[in-house]
């Protein structure tokens, strides 16, 4: 049996997800709505793991870091002071023949050309015109576009307006950490941190992406796991360090192979930023960000000082100083983690002379730590104790499958391609048969496809060696 890793296409891996249960596009039924999701019920289990890991690594893990959840929707006035009314922009144009729009930084690194969002938007532009030529339209294949305009990503919504003009838009929030921001003083006067220290949290953004494309990488609605760390000043820089080995180390607990992952740079920062570098993916079109870490100074506590009015700062009880907090953060999606993930698992090899397909989930993370299944799904006496084996388990281990559909090859063929680490099947030996083997079951492994004896005991703490203290 050879294992050898098959680059999965992205469409490859967007057909399995809809097949097995994983991810399904929105609103499918009424024919889509561009740039959202829907995680189907093996979906959710893998994006629980993720964001339980996650947590687990930046909160429980760590006696510096504490938990929030803030409100999605909040005053508009931080969307001013953040600058995200002014500036949370991306460059567009538009197909002059058939009105497809791109995202002009995007178009013009797909050529190979240095662009990014930080440019301001007459240098972007000027870059674009001085491409046209090699730049076509994905959909027509015209190169005839329209002048590039900035086009602002907040999403705008009418809570609470009711008046007849519509004019005070409120914004579901663009990004988390907002959130951490405006709440960093209720947190350091009603909990016990002290500088350094830091506030996570998880939850959903939304963005009014240009062209959503690319499967869970760039969605409309989307989920972010950000980790906002407040330092002193002068510890900006090797507190930001620290963080980029973290967050480096925690993806390789998670499982993701280390040659699919490498760290990239910013050329053009933000007039604010130290520093900025990106985690990126090996995805199926190329290296691309998965996680963001950023020293960015005091701008985010400064502007909230100016725009709300009230003082932000940190008052060292030691020294009887007071500063405006740094900031360095982390903040990465969970979308584009799941994506990873399964890109990351995806493998085929050949198994008893046919092709199959299995996802080589680290078990931690898999959706489904096991499956129990009697060996014939007619006979009364497997199936009564396969039932007893499998409601004993689920006390203990909530995330297992039972299936009794379709003949026992069928079944491993289709755990494999969810990446069920385990399956256990109940047969007439389990009955005592054989009466050295009674109260035994079968054990098969996902990746070997080995299948070993042990006893309905052992079963639960086989599994969780194997599932649960792995990694992080
Ligand atoms: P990009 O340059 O790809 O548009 P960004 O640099 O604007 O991304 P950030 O604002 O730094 O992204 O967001 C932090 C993280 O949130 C990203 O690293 C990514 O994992 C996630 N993220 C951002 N935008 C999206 C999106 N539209 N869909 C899914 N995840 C996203």
């Amino acid at each position: 049996m050879s294992d050898v890793r098959k680059e999965p296409s992205l469409e490859t891996i967007i057909s399995l997800a809809k097949r097995r249960g994983f991810v399904f596009p929105s609103s499918e039924i009424y024919g889509g709505f561009a740039g959202v999701y829907d995680y189907g019920p093996l979906g959710v289990e893998l994006e629980n793991n993720l964001k339980a890991q996650w947590w687990k690594k930046m909160v429980y893990d760590r006696d510096d870091i504490v938990g929030l959840d803030s409100s999605i929707f909040m005053n508009p006035r931080i969307w001013e002071a953040s600058g995200h009314t002014k500036n949370f922009s991306d460059p567009m144009a538009q197909c002059n023949v058939c009105n497809t729009r791109v995202r002009v930084d995007k178009a013009l690194q797909a050529i190979g050309i240095d662009a990014d969002e930080k440019m301001s938007e007459e240098e972007i532009s000027n870059l674009f015109d001085a491409h046209r030529s090699e730049i076509a339209c994905e959909h027509c294949g015209s190169k005839d576009f329209s002048a590039v305009r900035a086009v602002n990503l907040l999403v705008q919504s009418n809570l609470g307006d009711f008046t007849e003009q519509g004019n005070s838009p409120s914004y579901l929030r663009g990004e988390t950490c907002q959130g951490i921001y405006v709440n960093y003083k209720n947190v350091l006067d009603s909990t016990p941190v002290k500088i350094p220290f830091g506030i996570a949290q998880i939850g959903k953004a939304f963005r009014n992406e240009i062209s959503p494309r690319q499967f869970l990488f760039r969605g409309r609605e989307f989920e972010q796991m950000e980790m906002q760390y407040f330092v002193a000043p002068e510890d900006e820089m090797t507190e930001y360090k620290k963080l980029r080995e973290y967050r480096w180390d925690a993806m390789l607990a998670l499982g993701l192979q280390e040659k699919n992952l490498r760290w990239k740079q910013h050329k053009n920062l933000v007039f604010y930023a130290k520093d900025a570098w990106d985690i990126e993916y090996a995805f199926p079109w190329g290296f691309d960000e998965l996680e963001g870490v950023h020293a960015r100074g005091d701008y985010d506590l400064t502007q909230h000082t100016k725009g709300s009015g009230k003082p932000l700062e940190y008052f060292e009880q030691e020294t009887g100083r007071r500063f405006t907090p740094h900031i360095i953060e982390s903040s990465g999606g969970v979308g584009r983690l799941f994506l990873a993930m399964l890109v990351d698992a995806y493998r085929e090899d050949v198994l008893n002379g046919e092709t199959r397909v299995y996802l080589a989930f680290p078990p931690s993370i898999a959706p489904v730590k096991a499956m129990i299944s009697p060996l014939l799904k007619n006979k009364p006496e497997l199936v009564e104790k396969a039932r007893e084996v499998y409601t004993a388990l689920k006390k203990d281990i909530p995330q297992i499958m039972w299936d009794d559909n379709g003949n026992i090859g069928k079944r491993y063929r289709r755990q494999d391609e969810i990446g069920t680490p385990f399956c256990i099947t109940i047969d007439f030996d389990t009955l005592g048969e054989k009466p050295e083997l009674k109260d035994t079951v079968t054990l098969r492994d996902r990746d070997t496809a080995t299948q070993t004896r042990i006893s309905i005991s052992d079963i639960s703490s086989r599994i969780r060696v194997g599932t649960l203290n792995k990694g992080i």
